[in-house]
């Protein structure tokens, strides 16, 4: 039996050496992180990615991402995706792109499990009410908001606040905040998880839209990229109809995009040769769909947002939750005493209204209906 200090000093070991045999010279080693803002020694058996990827999975924050809608909500069954597994799916993906491309997959899935991490209740029509309501603060923005989590709002640990996350996975979320600031381009790690993202949320709405009976997968045949799919689906297996074509269609469009990007990205990135992230960052160089398949992929996009993300059905749903949070956040504005203590204190520090917007946002669906319910209901709307 080994000696337990033999066991954990070569844990961490084992982690470098892996990324130094396994990840090409341009991946993000663990071993040249710039470390966290308040210094810790480093973990005896996981490397400081995957550390990461354990505070994220252990905050309250990410738990409560089951709780919160992607683009259609609990009313409306339990077959679709939440936050959460739309979250799920992307660090799956993100790895798979990730190991093909020898980038490092733990930093990848820490990035992939907290991309979404600072949603409101009500996906995109939360936020916008919220951006509405906290405008004089600079209004609010999901992406922003995961680095407050991460950095202010999350309490787990006695030396120091948040989570303490590396330098990378908080300098990559930042990216996400104003994609038009100059500067370097983000990891090539972060560009993936994006990449993925979108590959994610397309097949994925496609799916959960036929199945909610919002389109049906003939009317989606009209779009150049769903009637290839589903014509090589056809190809493959014969005539499937119904659930198990829309399912095979669904594995077909993932299949489509990892495949594109696999083969746009691989092979540039052996002709680069990028000797280091700093290189790749800094060139012309980005991880994405082939031109052709960005120009489809607009098109299906373009098709969600009309006939599904605006469908009558889920613009009756957003606008009551809208007009719910603007109610809400008079309201807790007005009447700070029924903030929890946590928000209270908050409020000392930087405003009742910027503490109102964190506490809101932190916020499932459901939470946000039962405190409604139980203080503003009997307000006007
Ligand atoms: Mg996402």
């Amino acid at each position: 039996m080994f000696h337990d200090d033999f066991v954990t000093s070569a844990g961490l070991q084992t982690v470098l050496q892996r990324e130094a045999k396994l990840l090409a010279p341009y991946a993000m080693h663990s071993s040249d992180s710039k470390g966290r803002k308040y210094p810790e020694t480093e973990q005896p058996y996981r490397g400081p990615y995957q550390r990461d990827r354990d505070r994220i999975v252990h905050s309250s924050a990410y738990r409560r991402l089951s709780g919160k809608m992607q683009v259609f909500t609990g009313e409306m069954g339990d077959y679709h995706r939440t936050r959460l597994t739309h979250t799920h799916e992307v660090a799956s993906i993100a790895r798979t792109i990730g190991r093909a491309l020898r980038l490092n997959e733990d930093l990848i899935e820490a990035l992939a499990l907290f991309h979404d991490i600072g949603h409101p209740p009500f996906g995109h029509a939360g936020e916008d009410a919220l951006n509405e309501c906290l405008a004089d603060q600079g209004g609010f923005s999901h992406n922003h908001y995961a680095l407050v989590i991460a950095e202010q709002l999350e309490a787990r640990y006695q030396s120091f606040p948040g989570l303490n996350l590396t330098f990378e996975v908080l300098e990559s979320q930042a990216t996400r905040v104003d994609k038009t600031a100059g500067g370097p381009a983000p990891l090539l790690e972060a560009q993936v998880v994006e990449a993925a993202d979108s590959m994610t949320y397309d097949a994925h709405d496609t799916d959960d839209a036929v199945k909610l009976g919002l389109v049906s997968l003939d009317e989606l045949a009209e779009i150049p990229l769903i009637r290839d799919t589903i014509s090589s689906v056809h190809q493959r297996f014969g005539g499937l109809r119904g659930k198990l074509l829309r399912k095979a269609v669904v594995h077909e469009l993932i299949d489509r995009q990892v495949t594109d990007l696999l083969q746009t990205t691989g092979p540039a990135l052996t002709r680069h040769r990028f000797a280091s992230p700093d290189q790749a960052r800094r060139s012309e160089f980005r991880i994405g769909p082939s031109p052709s398949l960005a120009e489809r992929k607009e098109q299906l996009e373009s098709f969600l947002y009309q006939r599904v993300y605006r469908h009558p059905q889920l613009v009756a749903v957003r606008s009551r939750a809208q007009q719910q949070l603007r109610t809400m956040f008079a309201g807790f504005c007005r009447r700070p005493a029924l903030l929890p203590q946590k928000y209270r204190d908050r409020a000392e520090s930087i405003g009742i209204a910027a503490a109102v917007g964190d506490y809101l946002a932190g916020m499932t669906d459901r939470y946000c209906e039962q405190q409604f319910r139980l203080y503003f209901q009997n307000e006007p709307l």
